[in-house]
């Protein structure tokens, strides 16, 4: 089976073709522009390309609520010419093979359930900390989209006592996209987070902020798993000031031996590397894919 994969960005559009088994076969990147520039290239990158579905992962925020008459589309981005871009409409016009949809979160999230480092559990959340900050959330082998979708980076937090970091976030100033995000570290320091030292107090800072968001989500959703990923994230030093941070803010209330004696192994870095996201949209459609065949996949039970 060949499937196609779109890692729909704010700032880069991957494309790629991989397999049931989530290897990616081929890929091509280019930036994101208005959405038709764009989409013209990923219409000229998938024909020829004998795909039996495709999954995309899209930047949002966007509708997936399928009773909706705005079904896929980007909703209140400000990135010029997505706002109420009907993205699902586009890709079924030009393609007529099951089309997966979701967020770039959920998408990630959903990869690194199927092959990556929450492999055969059935919840996990995934975190991703870049240019913005996003959460996707598996749940009861289930993508979980509520009212709209989780949009757990936009959470409130309470202020590092040596931090007069006014935030970052056009909508809630210092909510934890405000502070955390790599544009605030940079607002914050007036350089860019790979420039700051290991040691910088900077990092300290950006723990303390993922901690109490890990910690609330821990002691909402008690996953099974919390997967770290993002450009921020490659500052490994974060794995572990979080992990005693997130010990802290819990003090021990949480009776589980994974979260008492093994933050290590859950609390991690995706098992998929940077591939996270591409072989979520590969996941979702293969899901697409399946479930019209009243197919699910892998034995989870997936929304239809
Ligand atoms: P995006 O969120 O746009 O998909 P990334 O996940 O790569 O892309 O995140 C980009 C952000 O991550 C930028 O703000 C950048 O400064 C920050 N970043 C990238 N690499 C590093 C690094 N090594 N250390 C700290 N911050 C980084
Ligand atoms: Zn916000």
């Amino acid at each position: 089976m060949r499937i196609g994969a779109i890692e729909a960005g704010g700032t880069k559009f991957i494309c790629g073709i991989g397999n049931e088994e989530g290897e990616i076969l081929d890929r091509i990147s280019f930036p994101t522009d208005i959405p038709e520039p764009t989409l013209e290239q990923v219409v000229a990158y998938f024909r020829d390309k004998d795909i039996e579905a495709i999954g995309v992962g899209s930047f949002g925020p966007i509708d997936l609520d399928r009773s909706s008459l705005t079904y896929g589309q980007v909703t209140t981005t400000p990135k010029p010419g997505w706002s109420g871009f009907d993205f699902v409409g586009f890709m079924k016009r030009n393609f007529p093979v099951p089309i997966g949809f979701d967020t770039d979160v959920n998408a990630a999230v959903f990869g690194e359930a199927m092959w990556g480092a929450a492999k055969g559990l059935d919840s996990c959340v995934y975190y991703t900390i870049g240019t913005g900050v996003g959460v996707g959330v598996f749940a009861e082998g289930n993508l979980i989209h509520g009212l709209v979708h989780p949009e757990g980076g936009h959470v409130l937090t309470r202020r590092h006592p040596e931090d007069p970091f006014e935030g970052f976030c056009p909508y809630h100033g210092d909510c934890l996209e405000g502070m955390a995000s790599g544009p605030a570290i940079e607002k914050r320091w007036g350089l860019k987070g790979s420039e700051l030292p290991e040691d910088h107090l900077a990092w300290e800072m950006e723990g303390f902020y993922l901690a109490q968001a890990i910690s609330g989500v821990i002691l909402l959703l008690s996953p099974k798993k919390v997967i770290l990923g993002g450009g921020v994230m490659h500052q490994k030093q974060l794995y572990p000031l979080i992990r005693k941070k997130v010990a802290k803010f819990l003090n021990g209330y949480v009776a589980s031996p994974a979260i008492l004696d093994d933050l290590e192994n859950y609390i991690v870095s995706p098992g998929l590397g940077d591939n996270a996201g591409l072989c979520g949209a590969l996941a979702l459609g293969i899901e697409a894919s399946s479930s019209k065949a009243g197919i699910h996949y892998g034995g989870l039970k997936f929304d239809d």
